[in-house]
């Protein structure tokens, strides 16, 4: 094993074969790295915070609570600034933590009050799926821009009133698919769209995870819209959108569920979906509750490249393959949550589009009715 240092790129070379070409190169680049001591993306100065954003929080569960609030402390344009919860109690002690002062602690029966709250620029609805239509929409009516968690809502209808509470409120709605603002994933991207490896011919995409408890909301099909494809396995179409570039035009599926399993009374357990794109790239991907998955790979005719994982919260891992040789290139981790609540607070700023607008969460579900319709039917379902 040999490792280079290229600019923000620092590369990490395993042969699987005995050629040494690489060796001597990753050597030589080594030497650059090892004289300018650090790579370039730690020099880097990051430009001047401009004014703080203030978000609200709306929900403080698990992901709010480990991810979210703590993602704070590395936003250069987005703060705390109020709490929402069903417990006083939760919202007061995170409120210590987070610098928030109690009077802008809401419950769900008086959440409306937030529009007389000038410290909100943003609400973050972090609700169970089923709750995010209604939010999103109280919070676009009170005057405030919306963060909404993935995936957007149960069904297309929602998707699409949000989408128009947010034109009737000329306010901001964007949709939480922190992967976007993730630098390895946004790698990923630049190397398909530079075809480094030459056209994309074939995408798979695994998401999943063994999951617990029976009694939690996500296995609670009226709370969770559906199974595993609408908490995960989302992340893995996605996926197969944003490295193909394009929009499905057929889906094929086949969904299964252990029969018996308390967990799965009401959701599917393990579904997989093919996808044709225009172009001709088909795309595999595998969403499950039973197991863990967690890897996107693209195979082109010069090469592969992959992340793995590809959607945990940080170690996420690339690597490419080209003539039996494996290669990693590894990237700086950032905090993906806090480049994300930075983004929409910029675009706010700067009355800009963000990267990931309600219109990419629609699409999601639109897709994602397909893919149920095609594994409920089994026919391949036209887009
Ligand atoms: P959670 O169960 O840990 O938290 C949900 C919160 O909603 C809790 O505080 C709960 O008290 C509150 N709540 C209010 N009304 C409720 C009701 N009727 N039933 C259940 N809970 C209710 O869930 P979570 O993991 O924090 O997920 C919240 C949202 O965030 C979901 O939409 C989920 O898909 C999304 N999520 C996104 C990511 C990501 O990586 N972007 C990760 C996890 C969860």
């Amino acid at each position: 094993m040999s490792s280079e240092r290229t600019g923000d790129v620092s590369r990490r070379t395993f042969l699987h074969t005995t050629g040494g070409a690489l060796i001597g190169g990753a050597a030589a680049a080594l030497a650059v790295g090892e004289a300018t001591g650090v790579a370039s993306a730690q020099l880097r100065v990051p430009p001047a915070p401009g004014p703080k954003l203030g978000f609200a929080v709306v929900g403080l569960g698990s992901l709010a609570i480990n991810q979210i609030l703590p993602a704070f402390a590395k936003c250069e344009r987005a703060k705390p600034a109020a709490l929402v919860s069903g417990s006083r109690q939760k919202a007061e002690t995170l409120a210590v933590r987070y610098d928030v002062d109690t009077k802008h602690i809401y419950g769900y029966d008086n959440f409306d009050a937030i529009a007389n709250d000038p410290a909100i620029d943003i609400v973050y609805i972090v609700l169970p799926n089923s709750m995010h239509h209604e939010y999103t929409i109280r919070a676009l009516k009170a005057g405030k821009h919306v963060l909404c968690e993935k995936p957007m809502a149960n069904t297309p209808k929602e998707c699409e009133e949000m989408i128009a509470a947010a034109k009737a409120a000329n306010r901001t709605l964007m949709i939480g698919y922190r992967l976007h603002y993730e630098p390895h994933t946004q790698a990923m991207i630049a190397i398909a769209r530079a075809q480094e490896f030459g056209p994309a011919r074939v995408i798979v995409c695994d998401a999943g995870f063994n999951i617990g408890d029976p009694a939690q909301w996500r296995l609670n099909k009226k709370l969770a819209g559906g199974g595993s494809l609408m908490d995960i396995g989302i992340y893995a179409l996605q996926a197969a959108r944003y490295l193909s570039g394009e929009e499905p035009t057929e889906i094929s599926a086949m969904s299964y569920t252990t029969p018996n399993d308390p967990r799965f009374k009401e959701v599917e357990e393990t579904i997989t979906f093919q996808l044709k794109f225009p172009s001709g790239v088909l795309a595999h991907c595998t969403s499950s509750y039973g197991c863990g998955l967690n890897r996107f790979r693209v195979f082109a005719p010069k090469g592969s490249f992959e992340l793995e994982p590809a959607l945990s919260y940080n170690g996420i891992r690339m690597f490419v393959h080209r003539g039996g040789v494996m290669e990693e290139r590894v990237i700086a981790d950032r905090d993906q949550f806090a480049l994300e609540m930075d983004h929409l607070a910029e675009s706010v700023a700067r009355n800009t589009e963000p990267l990931t607008p309600g219109e990419e969460g629609l699409r999601d579900l639109r897709i994602m009715t397909a893919i149920y319709e095609a594994a409920r039917t089994g026919a391949t379902v036209k887009l």
